[in-house]
């Protein structure tokens, strides 16, 4: 059969653009299709009011420094034929979990948090050294079949205290838990590994730079990308994607298509869908975040030097979809002049809001109340910073919101699950023969777990798989 393309690609997210990277380079004839009229997906940028933006950008995780070879970040980098310098990482200073009764910090440094467990969870430090000797790793994310086992069953068997099982859920589970309460233990192992034993850093120019790296690196090799090219649907016959059916009128054919707009979304697209697979559900977990533009820097007017703060201030820690608009119960405060070297070339400070938010109760909101509304967490979120930030409100110059609602419009993750559906597909391969997924929903989220997902997908079912 002459088809188009050996491999169309949906979705110019991160996990999109490591594939294509990794196609092209072995000349394979590739093309990606983006819906938008840019690459980088739910981490991609946008200009507002004469600045530049990071849509999500928080932390890098994985963060290990050039020397450490064995790492996800040096594989991923090999693979995508990167340097570490090209990323222009800057290591965060410090970041801290701070619930009612205790507080602990990390660094990129996983002594530090050892130290820190055993001043003040003194009892628990051995049974925290044997849970870090038992972590699961990346390669049992990915085997098909395997039970998803209870991270919280897993961490009592190792700690008595749940206060420290909880302070140690709350990083973990605000980045990157698609579950409700609980979550996978091989999933919390990477997560504990990204951001404990390994690190936050931020790219020095932000996500623009990393963006802009990724797709000339893609299409330097071949890779072909249109952006504006939304797909309207996959026509399935005899148990294949036939064709790629084009917002736009046109018809696309491939060998294998690889989906990055998360499962329950991909199943949407298709028309048909076998009666005994699974019908995935989107997940419930979203966020509402603001972005602060402050006339000061926070470390030097404000004396706020932290990079990443976690807080909760309830005795157990509630990580669902809340009741209300969002749960300014607990939240993540990031301030990103807190990283080394950042603070040198910030002219502006900065600093982001997250809190868990209800997709349905936003998207009930007319247009006028939806606007009083962000206005109304806005202030709420600025309140709760302000315990650890005193004087903050005073510096806001500009500010911007962004609610579940805008997650779903701009990327179609339905009810903007930023971590997509608890329905993983561990090894991306789709009920559908030519039809994979990779990125959220092969079960490897952000930034780093992304690139390493679209990498995985592509060596695996295409250059070295069936
Ligand atoms: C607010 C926010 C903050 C975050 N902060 C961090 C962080 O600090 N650190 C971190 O590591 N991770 C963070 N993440 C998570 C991280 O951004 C994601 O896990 C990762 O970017 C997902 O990449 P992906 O390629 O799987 O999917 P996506 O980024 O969702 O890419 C999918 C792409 O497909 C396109 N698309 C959708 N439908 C269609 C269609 N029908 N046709 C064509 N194209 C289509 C979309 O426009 C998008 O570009 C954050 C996410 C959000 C939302």
């Amino acid at each position: 059969m002459d088809y188009d393309y050996e491999v169309l690609i949906i979705g110019a997210g991160l996990s999109g653009l490591a594939a294509g990277i990794r196609l092209a380079h072995f000349g394979r004839r590739v093309c990606i299709l983006e819906k938008q009229v840019r690459a980088g997906g739910l981490n991609s940028w946008y200009p507002f009011q004469g600045r530049i933006l990071d849509v999500g950008l928080h932390a890098v995780t994985n963060y290990v420094p050039r020397s450490v070879k064995s790492a996800p970040l040096a594989r991923i980098l090999r693979q995508l034929r990167l340097s570490h310098d090209d990323l222009r990482l800057c290591p965060q200073r410090i970041s801290r979990i701070i619930f009612p009764e205790k507080e602990l910090s990390f660094t990129n440094d996983f002594q530090l948090l050892v130290q820190e467990i055993a001043d003040k969870f003194p009892s628990q430090v051995d049974g925290f050294l044997k849970l870090t000797s038992s972590l699961a790793d990346y390669g049992e994310l990915s085997s098909p079949g395997r039970e998803v086992v209870s991270a919280r069953k897993v961490l009592k068997q190792f700690l008595s205290d749940p206060l420290l099982i909880e302070m140690l859920l709350c990083p973990i589970m605000f980045y990157g838990n698609c579950r409700e309460d609980d979550m996978d233990f091989v999933q919390f192992s990477i997560l504990f590994r990204s951001i404990f034993t390994e690190g936050f850093a931020r790219p020095k120019l932000g996500m623009r730079q990393v963006i802009q790296l990724l797709v000339d690196k893609y299409q330097e090799s071949g890779g072909e990308l249109r952006y504006g090219c939304q797909v309207h649907k996959l026509i399935i016959h005899q148990g294949r994607v036939a064709e790629v059916h084009l917002a736009n009128g046109r018809i696309m054919q491939a060998k294998v298509i690889i989906s990055t707009v998360g499962l329950p979304e991909t199943r949407l697209l298709c028309s048909f869908w076998p009666a005994e697979a699974k019908e995935p559900k989107p997940g419930e977990i979203s966020f509402v975040e603001s972005i602060l533009m402050l006339d000061c820097l926070p470390s030097q007017s404000l004396g706020f030097e932290t990079t990443i703060l976690f807080y909760n201030d309830t005795e157990h820690f509630v990580y669902r979809k809340p009741n209300g608009l969002i749960n300014s119960l607990s939240g993540v405060i990031c301030c990103p002049n807190n990283y080394q070297e950042d603070e040198q070339m910030s002219t502006e400070g900065l600093v982001r809001l997250t809190h868990l938010a209800n997709f349905d109760l936003w998207s009930r909101l007319d247009q006028d109340e939806y606007r009083r509304q962000k206005e109304h967490c806005l202030r709420e979120s600025v309140e709760k910073a302000e315990r650890f930030i005193r004087g903050l409100g005073r510096h806001i110059v500009a500010c911007d919101t962004f609610t579940p609602r805008t997650i779903q419009r701009f990327t179609a993750r339905q009810k903007g699950a930023v971590y997509g559906t608890p329905d993983k597909l561990a090894d991306g391969r789709t009920a559908i023969k030519n039809l994979y997924v990779c990125g959220t929903d092969q079960g490897l989220v952000g930034i780093v777990g992304a690139l390493l997902s679209g990498i995985t997908v592509a060596n695996r079912w295409v250059l070295y798989g069936a």
